[in-house]
């Protein structure tokens, strides 16, 4: 589960983010659709406190995003804590960033091996399992460079998943993929909604918001114009803004 509450964010003078609430269920899907410059990658970045926010609060599952609560207080989080706290968010960009010098399989275990300080055994037969669920057993001993660009996304999936997260990030992850290659991808992620992983996706996919998603969010100009059932705001926008930018997009 996460939640939102009046979250702000700037750059110099630049508010890229005017008051965000939102909540995320556990399980549940939730699109975010806009247009560029909207402040979607900004927000999904706050949530993995890759960016400090302003003012408001951000919560994942029960822990206070930057803070720890000892008794009824909150105490802001050094960097190594911040980043013990991170490793509860798997996070897919559209680069898919893959240690080139590994075989995939070495992808997968680097983390939980060396940041979690899980046993290697365990974590290889849960990376072999996870390429069997993405449908790529078979390039467990491959170099990245040798992968196409959507089998490369679907390891960067199974990456991010190896550090069993409880909240899954993904930020336009079939935008910088071949049109043949973005299905295989969004049938992986089709599958780990099924799974009941929580997850939020920022997407210009507008089919995948409408048919996986159980809501979606449009923001515009650094606010939440409109959030709803994916049915509900793809099919009949209730705000002008959300109608022209579908009309655009499709
Ligand atoms: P896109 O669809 O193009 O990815 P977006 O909705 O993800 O857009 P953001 O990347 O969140 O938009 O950017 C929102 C605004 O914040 C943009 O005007 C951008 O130029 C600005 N911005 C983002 N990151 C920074 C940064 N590190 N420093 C300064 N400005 C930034
Ligand atoms: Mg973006």
């Amino acid at each position: 589960k996460v939640r939102a509450a009046g979250v702000r964010k700037s750059y110099g003078n630049l508010e890229v983010l005017k008051g965000i609430d939102l909540t995320v269920d556990q399980g549940e899907v939730l699109c975010l659709i806009g247009p560029s410059g909207s402040g979607k990658s900004t927000f999904l970045r706050c949530i993995n406190h890759l960016e400090a926010i302003d003012s408001g609060r951000l919560w994942v599952g029960d822990t206070t995003v930057g803070y720890e609560q000892r008794g009824n207080k909150l105490y802001e989080l050094s960097d190594k804590e911040i980043c013990r706290q991170r490793t509860e968010v798997g996070m897919v960009f559209q680069h898919f960033n893959l240690f080139p010098h590994m075989t995939v399989l070495e992808n997968l275990m680097e983390a939980p091996i060396r940041v979690l300080k899980q046993p290697r055994r365990q974590v290889r037969e849960r990376a072999l399992g996870l390429l069997a669920q993405v449908g790529l057993a078979e390039k467990a001993g491959s170099y990245p460079k040798s992968l196409s660009g959507g089998q490369q996304q679907r390891v960067a999936i199974a990456r991010a998943l190896c550090m069993q997260p409880s909240l899954m990030l993904f930020d336009e992850p079939t935008s910088a993929l071949d049109p043949e290659l973005v299905g295989d991808v969004l049938a992986v992620m089709r599958n780990l909604a099924e799974t009941g992983m929580t997850m939020i996706v920022v997407t210009h996919e507008i089919g995948f918001a409408r048919d996986v998603a159980d809501r979606v969010a449009f923001f515009d100009g650094g606010q939440i114009v409109e959030v709803g059932p994916a049915a509900d705001v793809i099919t009949h926008p209730q705000q002008q803004r959300t109608r022209e930018f579908l009309a655009a997009v499709r």
